[in-house]
């Protein structure tokens, strides 16, 4: 089968509850949407709605209650624990409000992770986590930790990191959340270059309605893990 525009990211009835001891919470309610390759979709809603769940699933790090997902017209349900780590590697790429860098590590250090994880050689690993550095605007910021950059430069290199593996799905959790506003709209522009450069689906999570019109072809609005809208 072709693969179409509207059938990169499917999801089907998609669920996920979470139990404790007291309650069970649907964190998602049978949501069902479709992203296309290439396609940006901004994923609005208050705090508790799911957007954070939702991402998760997509990246592989949680599995639904119920319901299919499918990736590249690969099941998520269906991997076993190596291909779940393969698809967080070679398809997905997530960037996070907290930029999750880590600490004790320089820029380029950062970036040329996924490589030490993905068993590349070491020339070659640091080659791509520099042109990745390169295509964020800091190849001079290569040897700084992150707390000698600014917000906006650390979220440059998580977006650096994200995008080294040159992933097909790219997921951002509110990734301008902890940015001014000038710094948002930079970071907003750089994910849209490169969505259009490489052809990559782009879901990003924001509360900024303006941000969400400026980066998105399509809305999508949760609200108590059920999807209410969607243009
Ligand atoms: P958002 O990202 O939109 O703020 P989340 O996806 O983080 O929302 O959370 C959706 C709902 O699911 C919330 O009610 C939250 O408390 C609940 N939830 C999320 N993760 C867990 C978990 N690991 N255990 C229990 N409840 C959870
Ligand atoms: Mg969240």
């Amino acid at each position: 089968m072709a693969s179409t525009r509207s059938s990169f990211v499917e999801l089907t009835d998609v669920t996920r509850t979470f139990k404790t001891k007291f309650d069970s919470v649907a964190a998602l309610d049978e949501v069902t949407f479709s992203i296309g390759q290439g396609e940006r979709v901004a994923l609005l809603g208050r705090s508790g709605s799911g957007k954070s769940t939702l991402l998760n699933l997509l990246g592989a790090l949680d599995r639904p209650t119920s319901g299919v997902i499918r990736v590249d017209r690969r099941e998520l349900n269906c991997m076993n624990a190596e291909e779940m780590a393969d698809y967080r590697l070679h398809t997905v790429g997530m960037i996070f409000q907290a930029f999750n860098l880590i600490g004790t590590m320089s820029a380029l250090q950062n970036v040329t992770l996924p490589f030490v994880f993905g068993g590349e050689a070491r020339s070659s690993r640091r080659k791509k986590a520099r042109q990745a550095l390169e295509r964020v605007g800091l190849a001079k910021r290569a040897r700084h930790r992150p707390t000698q950059l600014s917000g906006g430069e650390q979220q440059r290199v998580a977006i650096a990191r994200a995008l080294a593996c040159e992933p097909s799905l790219l997921l951002a959790d509110e990734p301008t959340g902890n940015l001014d506003s000038g710094t948002a709209a930079e970071v907003v522009e750089l994910l849209v270059d490169f969505s259009e450069q490489n052809n990559t689906a782009v879901l990003l999570v924001t509360h900024d309605e303006e941000l969400a019109q400026q980066f998105a072809h399509r809305t999508l609005r949760l609200h108590d893990g059920r999807l209410v809208e969607s243009s």
